[in-house]
């Protein structure tokens, strides 16, 4: 099941998003988004006898953490390589605002304090319960979905601080979307899903979640046993290799095999 957040020009609401979606992570013309009462985090899933065309709505980020979004750093070997550093021994953690998210086809504001913004594609987790000390073979029970994430980074402010909050921190540095997938198993991304980025139509990163270095379930495992994880808190599970700049003016993609893809353009602040 695809769990969205949209607006048709009132308040935002949750809602189900039918239809297929092809290989590229492009829904069907006839999809129709159900919509649902409340929040799906907190009440379930409430359906209202209320839809509409997937074409006429605007597609939000399909959550909005409310505690925290957690990143992994360097979790492919080929990215850690081309940063010129090591598969470290244990996840490495960051934070990223929760005021980073920005969805579908909203703006990437290109800060003044940086001249070299680059984008990393990934899969972002995303937590449905309150949970801690999760053992991996539980993390399932405490994930609602996957969703398509952009862990946008300053990289000469990340590079400079060592600290990564300014570099990674900046409003609209974690487009997240198209939706939330709700039906994989984590075992799928041991297996294999590719993440392809794309920078004005080419392809700059095209991986596997295989190549991961720490699974799904290791990192929710890990995560949880530092912190408690809340309902719509995030977890994005590092890039693959092909990072690289972005220019005001271009527009990237993220595309995930079995979840969808998400595309904005990056903008003057
Ligand atoms: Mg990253």
């Amino acid at each position: 099941m695809r769990i969205a957040r949209f607006t048709t020009g009132e308040d935002p609401q949750f809602g189900i998003v039918t239809g297929e979606v092809d290989q590229f992570g492009q829904p069907a013309e006839d999809s129709v988004v159900v919509a649902l009462a409340g929040d799906p985090f907190y009440v379930g899933l409430k359906v209202l006898e209320q839809e509409h065309r997937l074409a006429d709505v605007r597609l939000l980020s399909p959550i909005i953490p409310r505690s925290k979004i957690v990143g992994i750093g360097r979790n492919y070997a080929a990215h850690a390589a081309e940063m010129g550093t090591d598969v470290p021994e244990e996840p490495l953690m960051f934070l990223k605002p929760n005021t980073t998210v920005i969805g579908p086809g909203d703006p990437i504001f290109y800060p003044p304090q940086s001249s070299n913004v680059h984008y990393e594609g990934e899969l972002a987790v995303v937590i449905g319960r309150i949970c801690r000390d999760v053992p991996p073979e539980q993390a399932t029970d405490v994930i609602f979905g996957y969703t398509v994430a952009n862990d946008v980074t300053a990289r000469d402010l990340q590079r400079k601080d060592v600290q990564f909050t300014r570099g990674k921190g900046f409003d609209s540095f974690c487009p997240l979307g198209p939706w939330i997938e709700t039906d994989l198993d984590p075992q799928a991304f041991a297996d294999g899903r590719q993440v392809q980025t794309f920078l004005n139509g080419d392809v700059v990163q095209d991986g596997s979640t295989a190549d991961m270095i720490f699974d799904v379930p290791s990192l929710v495992a890990y995560v949880s046993s530092v912190m408690t994880l809340l309902p719509g808190d995030v977890i994005l599970t590092g890039t693959p290799e092909g990072v690289g700049p972005m220019q005001v003016g271009d527009e990237v993609e993220v595309s995930i095999a079995g979840i969808g893809s998400l595309t904005n353009k990056v903008a003057q602040r």
